[in-house]
Order: C-alpha cells, then structure tokens, then sequence
C-alpha cells in the first residue's frame, strides 16, 4: 500500500468520526491527489486560485473543493463555479464578491469567517470587533447567495505549543460568541476549521470539526528555494 493511503488510514484511526479531513493538496500532482480519492477522500484543500483552477477540470466531480489560501476579490470569478468551501472569508468587501459570484452561477457558497488568531501580522483575517460590525451592517443582510458556517484560523508558526493551544482556544471562544449571539437557531454553522500537520491533535482537543492536513498525508512539500 502507498504512503498516502497509510498516512490516510493512520489518520482516520486517530481523529474522531465527526471531524472531518480536509486533505490539502498544493503542489501535489494529479496523481497523487487521485491515490487520496481512489482511496475514498474526497474533500480536498488548494490555497491558491491558479492551482484549484488548473487542477479542478483535471479531476473527479465528486470531490468537494475547500479554498483555504487568501483569496483577493478579482479571482473570485475562477472558483466560484465549484467550490465547496471558502475557509478564508477574512472581510466584507470579498464575502460580497463571493456573493455575487455565486449568484451568477446560481449557487449558494458556505464560507467560514477567518480571524486573526496569530502572533504574526502576516496572517489575515477579522477580529471579533469587525465580525460583530459586519453580522450588524444591512449590506451582510442582503448576502443571499453565502452560507456562513463558522469560523477558521491559523496558529503562529511556533514550537512553543502552550502558545498554539491558547490560540486555538480562542478561536474556538469567538466561535460559541458567534453561535451564541447570532446563529443560535443556524443550524450549519458548525464548523471550527483549525489544525494542520503540526498542531492538529491540539486543535482537536481546543474543539476543531475540520482539520487541514497536507504533509501528514502527502510527505513533506519540497522546501521553496
Ligand atoms: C498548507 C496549508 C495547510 C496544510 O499544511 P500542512 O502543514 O502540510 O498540513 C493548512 N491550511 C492552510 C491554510 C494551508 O495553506
């Protein structure tokens, strides 16, 4: 059996039944994204518009697209008309564009919010302030064609693991705010998109429902020179 198909059974015997595996493919080429599916995956993860796009029409129907990298609102237009899954929702300007997207193609798109959640500047995404604006403003009412189904965040890249758990911890915080203050009666937003390669058992713990693993299952990306 290929490593893809053990790292793929490794992982199903440790994460819970009701968290799901988004398995991210960046860089990973047709043939390995289909040893994944042919074992049964079927979710699967790009953080890049070029790529989903060139690989998408390359692949089965039946795989569920998640879009997890930072999306600018001009490249909306490409994944719009299969995409699962937007991870990276992080302000109101692209949810609208998603929006519109979506309604060109008469679909409706669940989108997670994204927060800032990092040390780092680098990472995008809202803070509980702007969330709290948005959900409140007459122009998020309108947005018929998006599904909001909970939230998303990256830890600091780090070794020190207490810092990730507090982290995670928070995200999930401002999740249950969320649900709390204004989805109480949504049933689909459900969702906690955090944990990757390195911290997704902690993610679990902190109450992660989908995890988005690409080294675990794929080996090691080649390091950019
Ligand atoms: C690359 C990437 C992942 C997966 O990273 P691994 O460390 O390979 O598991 C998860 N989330 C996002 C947003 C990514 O860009």
């Amino acid at each position: 059996m290929s490593h893809i198909k053990s790292n793929l059974d490794k992982l199903s015997r440790e994460i819970p039944q009701d968290v799901q595996v988004v398995a991210v493919t960046k860089t990973r080429t047709e043939a390995e994204i289909m040893e994944a599916y042919e074992h049964g995956h079927r979710a699967f993860g790009e953080n890049k518009v070029q790529e989903i796009k060139d690989k998408h029409p390359h692949l089965p129907e039946d795989i569920r697209w998640h879009f997890i990298g930072h999306l600018q609102t001009n490249k909306v237009k490409y994944i719009a008309p299969f995409v699962d899954m937007i991870h990276s929702a992080d302000r109101l300007k692209v949810l609208k564009e998603i929006n519109k997207q979506a309604a060109r193609f008469e679909r409706t798109i669940s989108c997670l919010l994204q927060f800032h959640i990092a040390e780092e500047d680098s990472k995008f995404g809202f803070n509980m302030a702007e969330v709290e604006e948005m959900l409140g403003s007459s122009t998020f009412a309108t947005l018929k064609n998006i599904r909001v189904d909970g939230v998303m965040g990256m830890a600091t890249f780090t070794t020190d693991m207490d810092q990730i758990r507090r982290e995670f911890r928070q995200l999930k915080g401002f999740y249950s705010q969320l649900k709390e203050g204004h989805f109480r009666h949504t049933s689909h937003f459900k969702e906690v998109s955090m944990g990757m390669t390195n911290d997704y058992q902690i993610a679990i713990e902190e109450g992660s429902t989908m995890v988005r693993i690409g080294s675990a299952i794929f080996g090691p990306r080649p390091v950019k020179t």
